[in-house]
């Protein structure tokens, strides 16, 4: 039987073409772009797009500035930090295993933007085995991320197996997922996955929501089934010109999330990925952001902002300033701008 995500992926827009039959797009130009960056949507996804250009669109249709000059194309030295292919080992004690370099929809500020969807990258059974021995010789690690491309792209069998492979690992306390399922393809979050998933506690889900309007029903069903099959859902934000970048935007979206049962865990500074640049906004419009959250926003609901550094030095959470040393009382800024003194010691 072919489920209801099998269809969608079956169904999705992967030419410029299909994109023509509902709006007016330059075929052509579009095109040039897919022959370098791949593109696919799913059904589901580009029926939220209400509008050319809008939040929804600018995250998925290519555009002609993804064929810019400049940038860097593995931004975080990811190459250089894998001891095998499959593996990226930055930090002591926890590594990502790519586990597939397909995803449902392509997003087009994608990171990993020079592999995911080129058939010439794809994750091989055999590196994936490497991978998986190389974390059980590695008894350092503890926490084991499922990435790519997206894990939850496997079948379920495929998908069982290899979480099996890890969760058997003595040293391997944790297991993460991290998934844009629940945003471009939520179906594929059925009862069946959720019982294959709940096998391999403690395991974590981190979610990709990026704007208030992906928070639909059958989001939040999505969700909702799998924090009932007991896995802690977090939730990755990518700080977005044009899409998110708006105090506004943000506190809805996170407010939105932490009524799914979502945590907001990181807000992320847009990386210096190549054919990404027209995505990237200063770094005070995060700063701004996040001390507009500061208050008005549930604290819960309240992400770390992070840049993840070029060359693979790792993610730095960054903080408005609140503390002022200058005069002869240190104070400390409310997040409206009112300083009040404070005694250090
Ligand atoms: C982000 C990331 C992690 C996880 O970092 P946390 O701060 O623990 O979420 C691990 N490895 C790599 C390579 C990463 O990019
Ligand atoms: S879902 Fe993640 S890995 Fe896939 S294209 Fe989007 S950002 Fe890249």
């Amino acid at each position: 039987m072919v489920e209801a995500w099998q269809r969608q992926l079956k169904e999705s827009l992967t030419d410029a073409a299909q994109l023509a039959e509902r709006f007016a797009v330059e075929v052509d130009v579009l095109q040039a772009v897919i022959e370098r960056y791949p593109m696919r949507i799913t059904p589901y996804y580009f029926n939220l797009i209400e509008q050319a250009d809008d939040p929804i669109w600018r995250q998925c249709v290519p555009d002609p500035a993804e064929l810019a000059e400049g940038g860097l194309v593995d931004p975080l030295a990811e190459e250089s930090l894998s001891p095998v292919p499959a593996v990226i080992h930055r930090y002591p004690d926890r590594v990502v295993l790519l586990a597939s370099n397909n995803c449902a929809s392509y997003c087009r500020f994608c990171t990993r933007k020079r592999k995911v969807g080129c058939a010439t990258h794809g994750v091989s059974f055999r590196e994936q085995r490497d991978g998986i021995a190389y974390i059980a010789e590695t008894p350092q690690i503890r926490d084991v991320i499922l990435s790519g491309g997206d894990p939850l792209l496997l079948p379920d069998v495929v998908l069982r197996d290899l979480l099996e492979r890890i969760h058997a690992i003595p040293h391997v306390e944790t297991i993460r997922i991290g998934t844009r399922m629940p945003t471009t393809l939520p179906q594929r979050i059925t009862v069946e996955l959720c019982a294959v998933l709940k096998r391999f506690h403690p395991l974590f889900i981190n979610t990709h929501f990026n704007h208030p309007r992906e928070l639909t029903v059958e989001a939040v069903e999505a969700c909702g089934r799998l924090a009932d099959a007991g896995i802690s859902l977090g939730n990755q934000t990518v700080l977005l010109k044009g899409v998110n970048d708006h105090p506004e935007t943000i506190a809805q979206l996170f407010r939105g999330l932490l009524k799914m049962r979502v945590r907001p865990y990181y807000l992320h500074q847009m990386d210096l990925t190549s054919g990404t640049a027209h995505f990237r906004t200063p770094l005070q419009t995060g700063l701004d952001i996040m001390r507009a959250l500061r208050g008005p926003v549930s604290g819960m609901a309240s992400p770390h902002y992070v840049v993840d550094l070029p060359g693979g030095k790792g993610k730095v959470p960054l903080q408005p300033e609140y503390l002022d040393r200058s005069g002869t009382m240190p104070g400390i800024w409310t997040p409206d701008g009112e300083r009040v003194s404070y005694p250090d010691i």
